[in-house]
């Protein structure tokens, strides 16, 4: 064997383990993918972060395997909320949309549905902010300009869903109130806009979660599914496939449909 055919042995070696042990490697269910983002947030809260998938190594091999996440995440483009350090998770880890307010508009949901559909992560997390800007300026009725006004629309949701329950809460109370119903809104709002997403939720492959960040201390509270999520699937269509390729993204689907069962 020549040098040059060795090499290239080796290195087509190489590619293939890697591409294994990127696949292998990671959480495969929704149950595995929220112990590991669990267990990350514990390690950063207490200070010992493991900073994984960090190094060329990682880099080169999700560069030339492709990209295989576990788990989909929306959370506040707040700079005090940086997903993947509090989650102590690395390079090819987490596909992670950031948006003022964590708010589930078109643009938002479809890049989720990359996340969950494409890649097929298993777990898909909304997850809001203590003290969130956008939250605030919505439940205390701020004025706001530009582009903002229709950005923050969903969380107007939110604030009449808190006030309709209780409509004694104002300040810290109403935020905090408002930030928690805002990630249930967001997640109803992916589910009634995405027949892909309840495709995956229906079979099982995909469980959508909430969760709040508290930017004091770093932790992550963890709310689970939509407490009326079977409801919410109900009023959605059910996640009926035929429903899912009537989409006008249907034909999208169809294209990588043959892997879905
Ligand atoms: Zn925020």
């Amino acid at each position: 064997m020549s040098r040059i055919t060795a090499v290239f042995v080796l290195s087509l070696v190489m590619t293939l383990f890697g591409a294994f042990s990127a696949v292998a490697s990671g959480p495969s269910s929704p149950e595995e993918a929220i112990v590991a983002l669990k267990e990350g947030n514990i390690r950063f809260v207490d200070g010992r972060s493991a900073h994984p998938n960090l190094d060329l190594e990682r880099i080169r091999d999700t560069s030339a395997n492709g990209q295989h996440p576990f788990a989909t995440i929306i959370g506040c483009s707040d700079s005090r909320v940086p997903l993947e350090l509090a989650l102590d998770q690395g390079i090819g880890d987490l596909f992670i949309i950031r948006v003022a307010g964590n708010v589930c508009s078109t643009d938002e949901i479809g890049s989720i549905e990359y996340g969950v559909d494409h890649l097929r992560t298993p777990l898909m997390v909304v997850m809001g902010h203590s003290k969130c800007g956008a939250c605030t300026a919505v439940a205390e009725g701020a004025e706001v300009h530009g582009s903002i006004p229709a950005l923050v629309a969903p969380i107007g949701d939110a604030v009449k869903a808190v006030k309709a329950h209780d409509h004694s809460l104002s300040g810290d109370e109403l935020v905090a109130a408002v930030v928690e119903e805002n990630v249930w809104q967001s997640i109803e709002d992916l589910l009634m806009k995405s027949p892909d997403t309840l495709k995956h939720v229906n079979g099982g492959t995909v469980k959508v979660i909430g969760a709040v960040y508290d930017i004091e201390t770093g932790e992550v509270r963890w709310l689970g599914e939509h407490p009326k999520q079977s409801a919410i699937i109900a009023a959605a269509g059910g996640g009926n496939p035929h429903i899912a390729t009537a989409d006008p993204h249907g034909e999208a689907d169809a294209g990588h449909g043959a892997g879905h069962h």
